[in-house]
């Protein structure tokens, strides 16, 4: 018998008595004392636990997932980029997985990702909305047992994961090698001791055509002025790394990899795009710039090959797409295998920066994560969620101790930046 049905029955007993008794008034005083301890959250066995609804919400480039249960708690989790107009199939999983344990999250997560056509072999916005519940899933199991996320996964390794700070200068227009210097100069001052910038510029009036992505000489040049300036800003110890988002071909690829080589590079990111792996590896084995890749590609079945022949240098999933964070860990368990190191991209809410933060804890080969600057500037990233304590600081973020992710989301604060005609926690 559980706590809760003891003390049911003992204030049912309890009414039953006042009823037996000349002063009426005391039954009902007993009835409406026994609806309040109804209403009252009761925790119970975690046996107990059943998921009892799913609802999301969408701001900005972010889907957010709220897991509910029958015990008064609930878990959150956040989806990226492969999530515009994925409300129904938030729905449709919530339904595979409603009145089951959230306490099991590998087979829920097995049970969604098998659920579709062909067993699983799934990416894209169907991994990318398995990726947020899968997350709070986790979130509501730690809050159930707890234990925050990292525990659950097998301890950790570290208390803090060291983060590098994406600088966000693709959202000028056509940035100089004075806006690298600079934007390189303020995060090493606000204590980053790595950065990373975007080398890819579609608008680049240099460009002779815009569906080649064959970098023409100037645009060459460009690039290697803008990395050239940040590395004469900050000196040899400042990590740098440069993402290209797959943007180019091949002969760009290995032309700029092989030009920036002076400049020790942390790494190039993503230049060329995702899919062919075979010729990722041409272009890490050409250059000692390190090659990194690995945002566009899903599930622990997505990084086996890219790993088998040595594609890349570094893996990047991102656990907000990639299928979560047990599928992160696994992916980077399976890159430590071949002595590659995990640097996960992110691009979420700090609910999903601290998510990351927790699977980056619990591995051996982990090497930087993603941060991002914007978190500095823009007031909606601190106004949508809840959180005591310092985000960042030094360059790495304290992994949380609070049962579950540790991090909350404000639906309260939410609610501005909702977009309209879109569902809100529906
Ligand atoms: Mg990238």
């Amino acid at each position: 018998m559980t706590a809760h049905h003891s003390r049911r029955n003992f204030i049912s007993k309890a009414a039953v008595a006042a009823a037996m008794t000349p002063l009426a008034g005391l039954s009902a005083f007993g009835r409406e004392y026994e609806a309040a301890v109804e209403r009252t959250p009761m925790a119970s066995p975690p046996s107990d636990l059943k998921i009892t609804d799913i609802k999301c919400g969408y701001i900005r480039g972010s889907l957010f997932v709220k897991i509910y249960s029958n015990q008064d708690i609930w878990g959150c989790g956040e989806g990226v980029d492969a999530i515009p107009g994925t409300y129904h199939l938030v729905k449709n999983f919530g339904e595979r997985i409603k009145g089951k344990n959230p306490l099991n999250v590998h087979r829920l997560f097995e049970d969604i990702r098998k659920s579709g056509f062909f067993q699983g072999a799934q990416s894209g916005m169907y991994i990318a909305v398995l990726s947020a519940i899968e997350t709070a899933l986790w979130d509501l199991a730690g809050k159930a047992l707890k234990l925050p996320v990292y525990q659950l996964l097998g301890g950790k390794f570290r208390d803090k994961v060291r983060v590098y700070c994406d600088t966000a200068l693709y959202q000028r227009n056509l940035p100089q090698p004075s806006d690298f210097a600079e934007a390189a100069k303020k995060s090493k001052q606000m204590g980053f001791n790595a950065i990373k910038f975007d080398l890819d510029q579609a608008n680049d009036p240099n460009k002779y055509d815009f569906y080649n992505w064959t970098a023409s000489p100037a645009e060459l040049q460009r690039m290697y002025d803008q990395l050239s300036a940040a590395r004469e800003a900050v000196g040899p110890n400042i990590d740098i790394c440069a993402d290209m988002h797959g943007r180019y071909d091949a002969v760009t690829a290995q032309t700029i990899a092989k030009r920036l080589e002076p400049l020790n590079l942390m790494w190039l990111e993503e230049p060329i795009p995702a899919e062919n792996v075979e010729a990722y590896k041409l272009i890490t084995e050409s250059t000692s710039t390190p090659i990194c890749a690995g945002e566009n590609h899903y599930l622990a079945y997505g990084f086996r090959r890219m790993l088998e022949i040595g594609a890349v240098d570094i893996v990047m999933p991102d656990l907000q797409k990639c299928g979560g964070l047990g599928e992160g860990q696994r992916i980077a368990n399976l890159a430590n295998l071949y002595y590659v190191p995990f640097a996960p991209h992110m691009v979420a809410s700090f609910l999903g920066a601290m998510a990351c933060a927790h699977v980056c804890a619990t591995v051996p080969n982990f090497m930087i994560m993603e941060w991002q600057s914007y978190f500095h500037t823009q007031p909606m990233f601190k106004e949508i969620i809840t959180f005591e304590g310092e985000w960042v600081k030094d360059s790495f973020i304290t992994v949380s101790d609070k049962p579950g992710i540790g991090v909350e989301i404000n639906e309260a604060g939410m609610k501005k930046y909702a977009i309209p005609g879109v569902p809100f926690f529906e």
